[in-house]
């Protein structure tokens, strides 16, 4: 039996990559110190994951943005617009890279970044290789030698990991019409094949190749490749041990295939499919090693030790002891660092902390559970698995996480209102004779900018330098402030600028039961963008209002008519790490009840427009075809749970960006929010193709103005975008918007756009009374 790891967290425990990349970008350093700190990071890794007791430790999973680009890099996949940077003499690989990865504009040149995307379903962005009809691949980086020579040098004979190559493939994307990025294999394999002698020769022994798409629903051409690319590698570096790993899904109905294939080894995902296990030891062939991912890589939970040695007890009765491999279930890049960084009693008690584990605690757990499956676990080995059975049994008890009166509450929930009590044709009726508002509604999505000052505050709030009192009495004045400004612009409905949040989800879950936040818990989300999502340990409960203060205060403001403004369940289930001890959609339900009961608060202090913002409903789809329709209706139920308790009168938004949602576009429908606000701007309206067959049946808000870039549209430009809007949706069904939040945008920008934007939305009132 032997313990190897996909990946190992990379931005150092600290961050000291992100803060040392961005330093180089913005020219504080020279970049000898940015390669020192990689190295240190590196390095520190690979001794960590040696001195756990793992055998096969990876190396080429440090990354210093992304590990899709390094291969687009190291395969020479460099789209012709950046051949320019490539002559400026003064640039060298990495700046490059960065180039790449975030655009150049420098001494007159004005080079657009690759685009990206998520990670499958992870909330990791990866950027998009970029393939064109006369697409050749040529061996162009070294950094997977340097880092495999790299951890010779300290005396570790690592595991190079790459991105299997029909993984590159289908993780790019076509950037010309006429041909299919899978013919571009053949032209591929052979700088794989060289790469792959340069690794054997250095002496690599092992091979890992990630091919997630293996577990996901593939072509027959995707198939074909599979068997084709792998056949040849195999013909042509014998001696190379591959390991072949797959994850975030079962493979499923691709496992003859998977078990065709000549590697030496395959990795499953036993914690997001543990089913799987059973008919993969029923047809495994006797010269396939089995890698067994039983430590969960996606979440912060402490192993179950007792599970995990069941599947490995099975697999050794199957397949014998010298076929099995144990390691987490996918790379670790997706959970924080360490957990003994968390020191805050308040945030998170030891009570929770006990049931958790971060990267450094996960690969000790692949060890142990190593030595635990052997055949005389040593007497320490023991000692920590009784700790944690009984880590593991309080968590199935502790009152902490199990609130009876939330239970009582989930058993009733089939008493909650689901629908409306009026159709939408009537209820916009109910609504316009109160709300009166004209046609083509002007608003925004709720946050405006959250200014230097504003964080200031809040920080030093959070360090007890100003009072609570004091805090609110800044906070009120930008709030007063904002009303008044979108007063001035003639705003038809406001919002109230959410200046008391710092993230839309941390906001709500530092206010609801259940949820427990960390110190030092930063995941990357892209490039040296890190997140730290909140811990969703027990019951979700609200034990008190969460936002009624200042959408009340705000309205108290004004005449017009104030925004009520809340994160969906969804959306906050989505961006936390989940319990594992319950279904997600019964966390989705939980955190649904709750912000039900806001929205009934909103409604009882007379706010008539409640927005539930779910950004993040399109991201949970899963990855298999045939599991997105029950996914799809517990959603879109969870919406309806917190939402459908209002009067008729009460008029119920919802905003969602991240565009491509033509294929889901139904259940968007029957979550019957009264009015959508949606992104649009960036690709020009694509999204409204979804609307010449699907007659969309309520108001709608397609976003004209892009809040992702400094730029301000003309009004010009967003008459334009309306007018095309208007071709497919009825203008009596039209708002007018911004594509999302302002919080990152300057006010002056934002003045000038919004201005501009209500000047649009008058001439299109004007233009539609005139043919009236
Ligand atoms: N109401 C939020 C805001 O305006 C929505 C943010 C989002 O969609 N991600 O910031
Ligand atoms: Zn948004």
């Amino acid at each position: 039996m032997q313990t190897h790891n996909l990946g190992y967290p990379r931005i150092g425990k600290k961050r000291e990559l992100k803060k040392a990349c961005e330093q180089y970008w913005s020219g504080k350093i020279i970049q000898e110190e940015l390669l020192n700190v990689s190295r240190e990071i590196i390095n520190e890794n690979l001794k960590l994951q040696q001195e756990a007791g793992i055998e096969l430790i990876p190396v080429n999973d440090f990354s210093f943005y992304d590990h899709v680009l390094d291969m687009a890099l190291t395969l020479g996949a460099i789209p012709p617009r950046y051949h320019q940077v490539i002559l400026n003499k003064s640039n060298n690989e990495l700046d490059l890279y960065f180039a790449m990865a975030r655009g150049y504009q420098k001494e007159g040149l004005d080079i657009t970044a690759m685009e990206m995307t998520k990670w499958f379903d992870t909330n990791y962005h990866y950027i998009v290789p970029e393939f064109y009809k006369d697409q050749k691949f040529k061996l162009f980086s070294n950094k997977i030698f340097n880092e495999f020579i790299g951890a010779k040098q300290i005396g570790i004979s690592a595991k190079p990991v790459l991105i299997g190559p029909i993984s590159f493939l289908l993780l790019g994307k076509e950037k010309e019409e006429g041909f299919n990025k899978l013919d571009l294999i053949d032209d591929l394999l052979p700088v794989y094949l060289d790469i792959l002698k340069t690794l054997a020769s250095h002496g690599a022994e092992y091979i890992q190749f990630d091919e997630p798409f293996l577990a996901l629903d593939l072509s027959d051409k995707a198939k074909a490749a599979y068997s084709k690319t792998y056949a040849l590698i195999r013909k042509e570096i014998p001696k190379l041990k591959i390991i072949l790993t797959t994850y975030f899904e079962e493979i499923g109905d691709n496992l003859p295939q998977a078990l065709s294939l000549p590697v030496d080894t395959l990795h499953v995902d036993l914690v997001r499919k543990p089913e799987q296990l059973d008919h993969i030891l029923e047809n495994i062939p006797s010269n396939l090693k089995l890698s067994l991912g039983v430590v969960d890589g996606r979440n912060i939970w402490k192993n179950d030790l007792e599970e995990s040695l069941h599947f490995i007890q099975k697999a050794i009765e199957k397949i014998g002891t010298d076929r099995i491999l144990i390691a987490p279930s996918c790379s670790l890049l997706h959970v924080p660092y360490d957990l003994d960084l968390e020191t805050k009693e308040e945030s998170l008690p030891s009570e929770i902390k006990q049931w958790l584990a971060f990267a450094k605690q996960k690969i000790k757990e692949v060890a142990l559970i190593k030595e635990l499956a052997s055949e005389k676990p040593s007497a320490s080995c023991l000692e920590d698995f009784e700790a944690n059975k009984r880590a593991i049994a309080t968590k199935k008890t502790s009152p902490l996480i199990h609130d009876t009166q939330v239970q009582q509450q989930m058993n009733s929930l089939t008493q909650i209102p689901v629908s409306r009590n009026a159709a939408f044709a009537e209820r916009k009726i109910l609504q316009q004779e109160i709300l009166k508002l004209p046609l083509f509604p002007t608003t925004t999505i709720g946050s405006f900018p959250q200014t230097k000052e504003i964080r200031n505050w809040r920080a030093q709030f959070k360090k007890g330098l100003i009072s609570p009192e004091r805090y609110t009495q800044l906070l009120k004045e930008e709030t007063k402030n904002t009303i008044q400004r979108q007063e001035e612009i003639g705003i038809d409905v406001l919002v109230h600028g959410e200046f008391e949040r710092n993230d839309m989800v941390e906001y709500f879950g530092e206010q609801l039961k259940g949820f427990a936040f960390t110190e030092n818990g930063w995941v990357q989300s892209y490039g040296s963008r890190c997140v730290k999502p909140p811990v969703i340990y027990g019951d979700v409960s609200r034990p008190k209002p969460l936002t009624v203060f200042w959408s009340q205060y705000a309205q108290s403001l004004t005449s017009r008519w104030v925004k009520g403004m809340l994160t969906g369940p969804v959306t906050i289930l989505q961006w936390s790490f989940v319990r594992n001890d319950q279904e997600r959609k019964d966390t989705a339900n939980q955190i649904a009840l709750a912000i039900r009961e806001e929205v009934l608060d909103l409604e009882k202090a007379g706010i008539r427009i409640i927005q539930i913002d779910e950004p993040a409903i399109r991201e949970g789809l899963p990855l298999r075809k045939k599991d997105a329709a029950s996914y799809l209706e517990w959603a879109v139920l969870a919406f309806r749970i917190a939402s459908s308790s209002v009067r008729n009168e009460t008029q119920i938004h919802t905003h969602m960006c991240y565009s491509e949602f033509n294929d889901i576009i139904h259940h968007i429908a029957e979550m019957d929010a009264d009015v959508i606000t949606i992104e649009c701007s960036r690709s020009q309206m694509e999204l409204l193709d979804a609307f010449a067959d699907f007659h969309y049946p309520n108001d709608i808000g397609p976003g004209v103005y892009d809040i992702h870039a400094p730029r301000i549209p003309s009004k010009e430009e967003m008459v334009r975008l309306l007018e095309k809007a208007a071709q497919v949706i009825p203008a009596n069904q039209l708002w007018v918007n911004p594509d999302c939040g302002l919080k990152t945008r300057g006010w002056s920008e934002t003045e000038q756009a919004l201005n501009a934007m209500v000047s649009a939305a008058k001439e299109l009132q004007q233009k539609e009374l005139a043919q009236k």
